[in-house]
């Protein structure tokens, strides 16, 4: 998931008209702007992009998820659902909420596996976050279904799918909002920073007027200083700089994808090679954003066989199992319930009674799967020489 591989003269472009006018931020000063918005232009961009109404852009894509879960109402005495197989973020911003992260199994999508979902759902569910792990698609049809008969809103974070979809439809438009990051390492970067989009104005609303301290962004004689506010807010917002790199970045995304998606069937071809593989299942093929390429294996110990022989050649994969910041049972701050407050909030109550344990062995399905799944980032820039390399590092690993 590699825009920076890709930062150039576009985006330096971009920048140089931000610092001519010497405006950062995203609001006001309309007269020394000289007609320039950035990170509105690259709102409506990306929302264009996308094929919804709305985008709200914001520091982060963690931000993205608070701001997203504010504005569903979520807080404390909820709970929301997501999947054992994510980056921390997801759950530390429902936990920043207030709300308690429960956690379902992934199944061969590598994704959230709908009939652990429909298990999970309990009285105090209030939101679902299937995450399209490392650039492809959850079963979001399968999960947006069982949400829309229990009648919980589906928050897709789908920080490392830019630019996936399924059946041609952008992933992060299925649920009632999507959120993306555009950190440094994600498929679209601005350095830091996250989007959220949807078709529903009121929820819009409500993010475009939290993330900014509660400005209700009504014209009105006083300026912005003369704006009302409707509820209490946080600041969140983008900065011009940022927008103005969104811009060129966003203008690359179906490039990079298609070039992932060349990139990475030539490493489909040679993995097919080794005994006993399979390939992690894919919702829409097409749809694939490629930014990963994931393979499993009989079991572990063939895993760490393959992954050794894959070492040797300077082409070792990655196995999340061993993962701690993707990984449920790795996640030992979470598992321990450590935080910096006196009270032990948000694992304990204000009283210091604890309000949710987490049991290290929950989720056997995902382990299963994990510990046997070897993943290899697809860059943008692997020339001829080094996916030839890779490739034959795929071969002799299909001999060990
Ligand atoms: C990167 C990431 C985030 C958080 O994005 P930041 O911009 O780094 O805050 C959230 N969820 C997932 C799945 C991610 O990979």
């Amino acid at each position: 998931m590699p825009g920076f591989e890709l930062f150039g003269e576009e985006e330096k472009k971009e920048i140089q008209d931000v610092l001519h006018t010497g405006v950062l931020f995203r609001y006001e000063f309309a007269d020394q702007r000289q007609g320039i918005w950035k990170v509105k232009e690259f709102e409506e961009k990306f929302a264009a992009y996308c094929g919804v109404a709305k985008a709200q852009a914001v520091t982060s894509g963690t931000a993205a998820l608070k701001v997203a879960l504010t504005a569903l109402g979520i807080g404390p005495g909820d709970e929301v659902i997501t999947q054992g197989f994510t980056f921390v973020a997801t759950w530390e911003a429902i936990l920043e909420t207030g709300a308690i992260p429960v956690f379902t199994e992934i199944d061969a999508t590598l994704n959230m596996d709908p009939a652990d979902l429909r298990r999970k759902i309990g009285p105090k569910t209030r939101c679902i976050i299937p995450v399209h792990m490392l650039g492809a698609p959850a079963r979001i049809g399968e999960i947006v279904a069982i949400a829309d008969e229990m009648g919980i809103p589906v928050l897709e974070d789908t920080a490392q799918a830019a630019g996936g979809r399924v059946g041609g439809r952008h992933l992060g438009t299925f649920g009632r909002c999507g959120t993306f990051s555009f950190d440094a390492v994600k498929t679209v970067t601005t350095g830091e920073g996250g989007m959220v989009i949807t078709d529903d104005l009121e929820l819009w609303r409500a993010m475009a007027e939290y993330q900014d301290h509660g400005h209700d962004h009504q014209a009105n004689p006083g300026g912005r200083g003369g704006e009302g506010r409707r509820f209490i807010g946080f600041n969140y917002r983008m900065m011009e700089l940022q927008g103005a790199i969104g811009l060129a970045q966003l203008a690359k995304l179906d490039g990079m994808v298609a070039t992932q998606q060349r990139h990475k069937k030539l490493l489909k071809e040679a993995a097919a090679a080794i005994p006993g593989v399979s390939f992690r299942h894919l919702v829409d093929e097409a749809g694939d954003s490629a930014t990963f390429f994931a393979f499993l294996l009989s079991d572990a110990e063939q895993c760490r066989r393959v992954n050794d022989s894959l070492r040797r050649d300077g082409c070792g994969a990655t196995c999340f199992a061993e993962n701690s910041w993707h990984y449920y049972p790795r996640w030992e701050h979470l598992l321990a319930g450590k935080s910096l407050t006196s009270s032990g909030y948000p694992f304990n109550e204000p009283g210091g009674r604890r309000r949710v344990v987490y049991d290290p062995k929950l989720l056997p399905q995902s382990a299963s799967i994990l510990e046997r799944t070897l993943v290899l980032q697809v860059m943008l820039k692997m020339d001829v020489a080094r996916l030839d390399t890779i490739c034959q590092a795929l071969a002799r690993a299909a001999k060990v």
